[in-house]
């Protein structure tokens, strides 16, 4: 298949936080309409907290303005499926059971985010005891999704937020663990800024894994303005015919949700105007891919 005729296929959308803290109704209309008009396929809508989502009001706002969704999950340090706590592990089942749910509920097909182990800076590296039961939920997680036509796709992040696994490569070996059909690789600029050997191999360490994008500059702002060699990236989701979604990410503490903001350090006001941010980052993405 030619590039251009790949491009015209791949979905774009923006992770909600690019305009909207939290899922209320009018967040989320605001969040919805915004994409939307700035020229969005989808949105990724965070469901760390899935009681807050409302999957029919969230289903009816997608068909209103054109768009489908995401999910993008993420657990804290009471929900932690790789802890040694049993009563961690389940109580983040449950929360990955529910947020599947949300998701099918509003016909999504896609999870998303760092969702093998707590989003939080470890002190020491995980034990052989913490990534089984890190495997095993997430087969566990896997099957639940699957009834249901979900795929999870397990998001690759830096040292400071996870010890279990930093680069694709540590994670194609953990997928192989997994041995689950609907598992796969969620790689993100940002984290692969601080962790691969370039913006290249990771790509093609995936393949055909690959299965959902972020796109985030070094320090979350505006795409350009940054370290991320923006070019390597796409040049390599080119090599491998990549043809999923790509999810434009940002954060600033101008939009803030203080759960997600905190675990990310957000600490500074990186943009203030969403529409402006959203719409140049689609345009850079759109030129490149
Ligand atoms: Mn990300």
């Amino acid at each position: 298949m030619a590039d251009s005729e790949n491009s015209t296929d791949v979905q774009f959308g923006g992770h909600s936080l690019v305009w909207a803290g939290d899922w209320s109704p009018e967040s989320a209309r605001f969040a919805a309409s915004s994409a939307s008009r700035a020229g969005y396929n989808f949105i990724e809508i965070l469901v760390a907290e899935p009681e807050k989502v409302d999957p029919v009001m969230t289903k009816d706002l997608l068909e209103e303005f054109n768009l489908t969704a995401t999910g993008c999950l993420v657990f804290n340090g009471d929900t932690d499926i790789s802890s040694t706590d049993t009563s961690k592990v389940d109580a983040g089942l449950d929360r990955g059971r529910r947020a599947i749910d949300v998701v099918a509920a509003w016909g999504g097909t896609i999870i998303d985010g760092p969702i093998t182990a707590s989003l939080q800076p470890f002190e020491q590296p995980a034990s052989k005891e913490n990534r089984q039961n890190s495997v095993n939920a997430l087969r566990d997680m896997a099957d639940y999704a699957a009834d249901k036509g979900v795929s999870l796709n397990m998001e690759i992040v830096n040292r400071y937020e996870s010890n279990l696994m930093n680069t694709a490569k540590e994670g194609m070996v953990y997928l192989e663990e997994v041995d689950r059909p609907n598992v796969f690789i969620h790689l993100d600029t940002y984290h692969m800024n601080i962790e691969e050997d370039g913006m290249v191999e990771g790509v093609l360490a995936a393949g055909d894994r690959l299965g959902y994008v972020h796109v985030g500059e070094s320090h979350r702002g505006y795409l350009g303005t940054g370290n991320v060699d923006f070019d390597a990236f796409f040049g390599a989701l080119k090599q491998i015919n990549y043809t999923g979604p790509i999810a434009f990410e940002s954060f600033s503490s101008a939009v803030v949700d203080p759960a997600l903001s905190d675990a990310l350090r957000i600490w500074r006001n990186l943009w203030t105007d969403s529409d402006d941010l959203a719409t140049k980052a689609l345009a850079y993405m759109k030129e490149r891919y």
